[in-house]
């Protein structure tokens, strides 16, 4: 099979995934995807960096996942929504999501904020692995994993194909609120816009994601400081316990808005409400409060989900916000 067929079949697997459901899973299981995961077929870089202060910071990219647009604008009507991907020269029935995992280096230690989906969305994940050997580090490197909230697109990574840890050495933090919720009972998902088939793979996703860490995982409250220069900020509603962050360094600050917004152009150019929002009101305070700061204080933000590396500001208007991507810094 040459690149070109792989890459229809990958293109032809997610527009499948896009037309029913949120994510396909693992194509014949996780141990036959393997084979073909973990690899961009573009070869375009994976990984960027930037400094914050004196912390060195690196995007490393997870791939992507994506789904219906509707299911990330809730509230849009049809032909609003349709006018508005149109006018982004975006597709109207897929939309595309990156899973941009932050790499912070600083006092000694290695620290991934999110760990990525893996195979828990379907076939375009899993390239974290890649993109730290890119960078000349592979998994037993990271000393840290920070989770914002327990979502298979957030912890998949954790967990390798025979169930043992991925991240051999690294301390694992994950929102108490959410390993309440999502680990310790069967939540009920019926808040979320998808098949219940698909309800039930997500909840499945979760708790095999995050079972090899169970013995030893740290639970944090949102607000706590993780390590010097990473704090957590309260952002619940999009789970119970989604925590967003905020990473500093003398003056320098760096804002990661977590699943506060799914794609700049429905959830910030637009302020739609993501359906798998659990408690929508809670999310639009978080998200309009976290917006607002961000806005006021001109700080740099990275958007978990945005395009690639998911770096730029929010700029207030008199109605709504405006994304503004950075430029690549050389
Ligand atoms: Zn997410």
């Amino acid at each position: 099979m040459n690149a070109f067929t792989l890459n229809r079949r990958a293109i032809m697997l997610s527009a499948v995934a896009g037309a029913s459901t949120l994510v396909v899973p693992a194509v014949g299981g996780p141990g036959s995807a393997k084979a073909h995961a973990g690899s961009s077929p573009s070869g375009n870089a994976g990984h960027y960096r930037f400094r914050v202060g004196d912390i060195q910071a690196t995007v490393l990219s997870d791939g992507i996942i994506g789904g219906r647009p509707r299911i990330y604008a809730s509230d849009a009507t049809e032909a609003e929504l349709e006018a508005v991907l149109r006018r982004a020269f975006l597709p109207t029935d897929h939309l595309t999501l990156n899973l941009n995992t932050l790499l912070m280096e600083t006092g000694g230690q290695r620290i991934l904020i999110e760990a990525g989906a893996g195979q828990t969305m379907g076939p375009n994940g899993g390239r974290i692995f890649e993109n730290l050997a890119a960078i000349g580090l592979g998994p037993s490197d990271i000393d840290v994993i920070v989770i914002s909230h327990t979502h298979p697109d957030h912890v998949g990574n954790l967990r390798t194909a025979d169930g043992g840890k991925a991240f051999s050495r690294a301390a694992v933090f994950v929102p108490k609120a959410d390993w309440d919720f999502f680990v310790r009972t069967d939540p009920d998902l019926s808040y979320m816009p998808v098949p219940e088939e698909f309800r039930q793979r997500f909840a499945a996703n979760i708790k095999n994601s995050l079972q090899p860490v169970a013995n030893d995982v740290e639970l944090y409250e949102a607000g706590d400081e993780i390590v010097p220069g990473l704090t957590t900020l309260v952002a619940a509603g999009h789970t119970p316990g989604m925590a967003t962050f905020l990473v500093h360094s003398g003056t320098d600050q760096l804002l990661l808005t977590a699943d506060l917004a799914y794609h700049p152009v429905v959830n910030v150019d637009n302020p739609w409400l993501p359906g798998p929002d659990r408690d929508k009101e809670a999310a639009l305070a978080s998200r309009r409060r976290i917006f607002d700061q961000a806005a006021a204080d001109r700080i740099a933000v990275l958007g978990f989900h945005f395009p690639f590396p998911g770096l730029g500001r929010m700029l207030k208007t008199d109605s709504a916000y405006v994304w503004v991507p950075a430029n690549w810094q050389f």
